[in-house]
């Protein structure tokens, strides 16, 4: 069988493909599909991870070092009650393309590192086929950076508690190339993407002048 992360990629509805049509520093909050959120007049960043109705506004965040402390200390929705460590990230900070996974499962929760448990294998696999090397070349994180009990998908509300910090982490690492591995992914970053993963996967969609790849979960 030939992975959708094989070529020849095809492009969908209003995506373009260009070599690699980025500037260095995009504004992910402009364009449709995603709320603006600007800071208000009493913005306190010491609050941020206490509720998730303390907002984060785009570029809060100097350095990942910074958001990774906040997501530490996170408590903006429930799933912190449970959850053994918060799983930020793994890989390069200054990688061209970044891997968004859903969530973390046991493992990672028992680690506190992203894709480490059953899936790390078929990603590797993934990423292999495309001439990539996890550390080296790849960012690695998650739409929630805490456990769901029991491996259930996360609630809308936990998303949206926990979207502005992959939204400080796309714009802080600026990766050309995003692969959205699982529906809950693709719901996480482009919400306006109404089609199914099944639909969609293995096609390019241009979003806020990034790339990105929706593939089928790699459980
Ligand atoms: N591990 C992760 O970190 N994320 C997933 O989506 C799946 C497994």
């Amino acid at each position: 069988m030939i992975h959708p992360l094989t070529f020849p990629f095809k492009l969908k509805g209003n995506a373009r493909l260009h070599a690699f049509p980025m500037v260095d520093q995009i504004d992910l909050f402009s364009a449709s599909g995603v709320e603006a959120n600007p800071a208000p007049t009493d913005f306190a960043p010491a609050k941020i991870p206490t509720s998730a109705k303390v907002p984060i506004p785009p570029g809060t965040y100097e350095s990942l070092d910074p958001l990774a402390e906040h997501c530490k200390s996170c408590q903006r929705c429930g799933l912190a009650e449970e959850r053994k460590n918060v799983v930020v990230s793994r890989g390069s900070r200054t990688a061209p393309s970044m891997v968004i996974g859903e969530g973390p499962g046991q493992q990672e929760d028992e680690q506190g590192r992203p894709f480490v448990g059953r899936s790390v294998q078929l990603l590797e696999k993934i990423l292999q086929s495309v001439r990539l090397v996890t550390e080296k070349d790849v960012y690695i994180c998650n739409i929630v950076k805490c456990r769901p009990p029991g491996n259930r998908n996360p609630t809308v509300a936990e998303i949206n508690a926990c979207r502005p910090y992959i939204l400080e982490q796309i714009r802080l690492v600026n990766p050309k190339i995003i692969l959205l591995t699982g529906a809950t992914s693709v719901k996480g970053i482009i919400p306006s993407e109404k089609r199914g993963i099944t639909k969609i996967r293995g096609n390019w969609i241009e979003w806020e002048g990034r790339l990105c790849m929706p593939i089928l979960h790699p459980a």
